[in-house]
């Protein structure tokens, strides 16, 4: 089964899933296409800069963001844009629990 990388914009965090699974994530999971570069100078290869207190989520890194962010997946499949919605608490809470 194709697996696709996400990361987890309210951890921090790379993880793999089955491809067929994004329509069960939220807005917070951003696909990727690759592995951010470990020695990018922004991120050190972590894919975030910083954390959003008023979003509640991670900074994706510009550098490695516009070169790994899988937009393609986002666009057919995921109907997301970036977090936008991030007042909704259900959806933070649904990341949590
Ligand atoms: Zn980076």
């Amino acid at each position: 089964m194709d697996k696709q990388l996400y990361f987890s914009a309210t951890s921090g965090v790379i993880y793999e899933l089955p491809k067929d699974m994004n329509k069960a994530l939220d807005q917070y999971q951003v696909p990727l296409l690759n592995q951010p570069k470990s020695n990018c100078t922004k991120c050190f290869g972590r894919l975030y800069t910083g954390y959003n207190l008023s979003l509640k989520a991670f900074n994706i890194c510009p550098k490695c963001g516009h070169r790994i962010i899988d937009y393609v997946q986002i666009k057919e499949h995921m109907n997301v844009e970036t977090p936008k919605q991030a007042n909704e608490p259900e959806l933070v809470d649904a990341v949590k629990a």
